[in-house]
């Protein structure tokens, strides 16, 4: 099988890791990988309603270079919500949005809200020939394997930096003041 893909325990469908889930017993124990799909359908069963499953295609944006980035997306059923990232090396990285639905909106509602949110997303520059461009930084918080997750990568533009890198650029500023603040991936930055 694909290296990129994994086969769903339930329907035995191969589909990409990121668009399924592994089951867990919520004693730790992983009960086996199912595809979205079938992760809908148990959450429906087990909920007692009606839970539409979202399976949506790849989609290309333009940045503000003009340089395309190809989209994939999850749905999560629970709460009920889209990401949609980059793949790097088959994995989500690069740019990454998330909507979580809003009372009674639509599903494609949903999902128009969140391409709103990539078109504008991928709009924004803040790193510039390797400074900050504007006075703010808006960017995801990372783990950093060659740092053992003791501190951050950040990805800001896309673009996956170190914690040094982004302590070498805030030096243009020395002197200044700043205020840093945490987001759900969600929530508007
Ligand atoms: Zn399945």
């Amino acid at each position: 099988m694909d290296a990129q893909r994994e086969q769903c325990a339930r329907c035995l469908k191969a589909v990409p890791p990121y668009s399924g889930v592994h089951q867990s017993d919520g004693k730790g124990n992983d009960l086996g990988f199912v595809c979205g799909r079938c992760w809908t359908e148990i959450l429906s069963k087990h909920s007692g309603e009606h839970l539409d499953f979202l399976e949506l295609e790849p989609v290309v944006v333009s940045d503000a270079r003009g340089a395309e980035h190809e989209f994939h997306f999850r749905y999560n059923p629970i709460p009920c919500g889209v990401q949609a990232f980059e793949l790097e090396d088959g994995v989500p990285g690069g740019y990454q949005f998330a909507v979580l639905a809003e009372d009674d909106e639509s599903s494609d509602a949903m999902v128009a809200r969140l391409m709103t949110k990539m078109r504008r997303g991928l709009k924004r520059r803040h790193v510039e020939s390797g400074g900050i461009h504007d006075k703010t930084v808006r960017g995801r918080i990372e783990w950093d394997e060659e740092q053992g997750g003791r501190i951050p990568r950040v990805v800001v533009d896309g673009i996956s930096l170190s914690w040094d890198d982004l302590g070498e650029m805030l030096m243009s500023f020395e002197g200044w003041q700043f205020r840093l603040e945490i987001a759900d991936p969600a929530d508007e930055v």
